[in-house]
C-alpha cells in the first residue's frame, strides 16, 4: 500500500495485481490501475481506479509456465525442469555427503512403432510407458521425459550400486512386457538403461547427465534390453565418436574422401557391367582409412548424411563422364538407414538428375535390408520414388538379415546381393543350398541377383551352375582407385 502511494505521488499512476474476494468468498486476481486526478491548480482531487478481473489471463500464464516445465504428453517434468531438480539434488548431496544417481532410459525399437503405426500410437505408447515406469518408483524418485523416447530418473540417497542395478532391471523388465495399444494391438519394445552416480562419476549436474546418456548408449550397443554403468572408457569412446563425426565434416570440405571402385561382372561373358563405389579416407594424420574405421560412427551420427551427399555428387559426375566416353556402365554406392529417414536424399538425387541429365538406370543404391524394414513406411516410400525416377535399388548383404518372403515382395528393389558369407561357403556345399534358394527367390520376384565376395574359380563355376549371373569379388578385382578403374575398363573398350 505504501509503495503504491509512493508511486502514485511521484508518477501519478500505479498498476499492479491485487487479490479481491468475490461475494461467494472465493479469491480472484485483479489488475488494478489507479490514476491521480488533479484540478487546474495541480491539487489532487480524486483517484480513479479501474479494476479488471484477470482470472483468465492468470490461468493462461500458469498454463504457459506449466508448458515450459512439463511435458504435455505425459505430464512429466521436461528437460528444463529436470535440470533444475538435478542441480538441487546435486547441491543437496554435496552438503549432506550423500550419493545420488541418474538412470537414463531409452526405449528400444520405439521408432519402428512410431513409423509403422503412426504418431497417435506412438504417443499412446509413451503414455503407457510413463505409467509403468511411475509404478516402479519410490515417492522420492523423480522421473522426467527428455524428449522423444528418452526418460531419466533421479534417485537420491541410495546406499549401494546394487540397489540401482536392481531398479534398472525392474524398469527394463517392465519395458520388455508387451504393451497393448487401442484396439488390443500388441507392441513389443524394450528399454536400455545407462547409470551415472554422483559423486563417483561426475561432480556437476551437467556432466552427470552427459555421462548417464553415454552409458545408455553403451547399453544400447550391447543389443538393447540391457544396462550399463558409466565407466571412463565410455567417455573416451563417446568423445572419439564425436571427433570422428566432426572430422568427417572437415574431410569432405578438404577433399580427403576418395572412391575405390570394384567391378561387377556378367558371369557368362566375363564382361564388366558396372562397379560398386567404396569409400576411402586419406586422413592427414591417421593415413589411409577403410570404412571399418569410420563408417559405423558416421552411421550413428548425422555425419553419414554428409558422406552420402558427397557420394551423390561424385557418382553423377562419374556416370556423366562415362556416358560421354560412350560407355554404358552402372555405378552403385552404399546408403544408410539415416539417408532414408527423410526426403533429403530423394531431393538431392532428383536435383542432380535434372542438372546432369544422365541415364538414371546407371545409378544404383545399395542398402541393407534392416535399414528398410526398421523404418519401413518412410524408407520404402522414398525408395519407390527413386525407382520411379529410374534409379536402381539393390539389397546389400542379402541373407544375413530378415530375408523373409513376407517382406521381399513389398520391398521396392531391383537386385539382391548375396552376402559374401554364403559365397565363401559354396565349396563346402553349405552355401550352395542358400545361394540356390536366393537365386530362385530372385527369379520368382523378377529381381536380378549378384554374388559378392567371389574369390575362386570354383566359386565362379558353382555360381554359374546355380544360375547366378552377376559376380563381384577379389577373384576379378579388388576395389581400385577410380583412375585405375577407368584406365582398365573404360578406355580399351571404347
Ligand atoms: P559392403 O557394401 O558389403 O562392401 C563390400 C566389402 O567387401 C568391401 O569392403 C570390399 O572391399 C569387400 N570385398 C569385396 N570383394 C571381396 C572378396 O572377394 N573377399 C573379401 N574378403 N572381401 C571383399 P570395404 O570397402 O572395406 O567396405 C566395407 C563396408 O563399408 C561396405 O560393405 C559398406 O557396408 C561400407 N561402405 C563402404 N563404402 C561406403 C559408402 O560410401 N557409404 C556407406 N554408407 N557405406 C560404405
Ligand atoms: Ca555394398
Ligand atoms: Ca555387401
Amino acid at each position: 500500500m505504501e509503495a503504491m502511494l509512493d508511486t502514485l505521488i511521484k508518477t501519478g499512476f500505479w498498476r499492479g495485481e491485487i487479490l479481491n474476494r468475490r461475494k461467494d468468498g472465493s479469491v480472484f486476481p485483479e489488475l488494478l490501475s489507479v490514476s491521480v486526478v488533479k484540478n487546474d491548480q495541480g491539487e489532487v482531487i480524486n483517484y480513479l481506479g479501474v479494476f479488471s478481473d484477470i482470472t483468465n489471463l492468470k490461468q493462461s500464464e500458469e498454463k504457459l509456465e506449466h508448458l515450459a516445465h512439463y511435458d504435455s504428453l505425459t505430464g512429466l517434468p521436461n528437460r528444463v525442469q529436470f535440470q533444475l531438480h538435478l542441480q538441487h539434488a546435486v547441491s543437496r548431496s554435496e552438503r549432506s555427503n550423500q550419493k545420488c544417481a541418474l538412470l537414463y532410459l531409452d526405449l528400444d525399437r520405439f521408432k519402428v512403432v512410431n513409423d509403422s503405426l503412426g504418431h497417435v500410437a506412438g504417443d499412446d505408447l509413451l503414455k503407457m510407458v510413463t505409467e509403468r515406469l511411475l509404478s516402479r518408483l519410490r515417492a522420492s524418485d523423480i522421473l522426467a521425459r527428455m524428449g522423444g523416447d528418452e526418460f531419466v530418473l533421479l534417485v537420491e540417497e541410495y546406499k549401494q550400486r546394487e540397489e540401482l542395478e536392481v531398479l534398472a532391471r525392474k524398469l527394463i523388465a517392465e519395458m520388455n512386457q508387451p504393451f497393448y495399444l487401442a484396439g488390443e494391438q500388441e507392441v513389443n519394445v524394450g528399454g536400455s538403461v545407462g547409470i551415472a552416480c554422483f559423486p563417483e562419476d561426475a561432480l556437476s549436474s551437467e556432466d552427470l547427465l552427459v555421462r548417464a546418456d553415454a552409458a545408455m548408449y553403451k547399453a544400447k550397443q550391447a543389443g538393447g534390453a540391457s544396462l550399463a554403468f558409466f565407466t571412463q572408457d565410455i567417455l573416451v569412446e563417446a568423445s572419439s565418436r564425436l571427433t570422428i563425426a566432426a572430422e568427417l565434416k572437415r574431410a569432405i570440405a578438404d577433399n580427403e574422401l576418395e572412391l575405390y571402385l570394384q567391378p561387377q561382372l556378367d558371369s557368362a561373358s566375363g564382361e564388366v557391367v558396372g562397379a560398386e563405389a567404396l569409400l576411402r579416407w586419406n586422413h592427414p594424420v591417421k593415413g589411409f582409412l577403410t570404412p571399418a574405421a569410420f563408417i559405423d560412427v558416421a552411421e550413428q551420427t548425422r555425419a553419414i548424411r554428409l558422406v552420402t551427399g558427397w557420394l551423390v555428387k561424385e557418382s553423377f559426375g562419374i556416370i556423366k563422364r562415362w556416358e560421354q566416353a560412350g560407355r554404358d556402365l552402372f555405378l552403385s554406392f552404399n546408403i544408410s538407414a539415416l539417408d532414408l529417414a527423410d526426403n533429403e536424399l530423394l531431393l538431392r538425387m532428383s536435383e542432380e538428375l535434372q542438372h546432369q541429365q544422365i541415364k538414371p538406370a546407371n545409378i544404383e543404391l545399395e542398402i541393407v535390408e534392416s535399414a528398410i524394414i526398421e523404418n519401413f513406411q518412410s524408407a520404402s516410400a522414398i525408395l519407390s520414388r527413386l525407382r520411379e525416377l529410374g534409379f536402381q535399388v539393390a539389397i546389400d548383404d542379402f541373407g544375413t538379415g530378415y530375408s523373409s518372403l513376407a517382406y521381399l515382395d513389398k520391398l521396392p528393389v531391383d537386385k539382391l546381393k548375396i552376402d559374401r558369407e554364403f559365397t565363401s561357403k559354396l565349396e563346402l556345399g553349405e552355401g550352395a543350398g542358400i545361394v540356390k534358394s536366393i537365386v530362385d527367390l530372385a527369379s520368382n520376384f523378377d529381381l536380378r541377383v549378384l554374388a559378392e565376395g567371389v574369390e575362386t574359380l570354383e566359386q565362379e563355376q558353382l555360381l554359374k551352375q546355380l544360375g547366378c549371373h552377376r559376380v563381384q569379388g577379389f577373384y576379378y578385382s579388388k576395389p581400385i582407385p577410380l583412375a585405375e578403374f577407368e584406365q582398365k575398363y573404360l578406355l580399351p573398350q571404347a
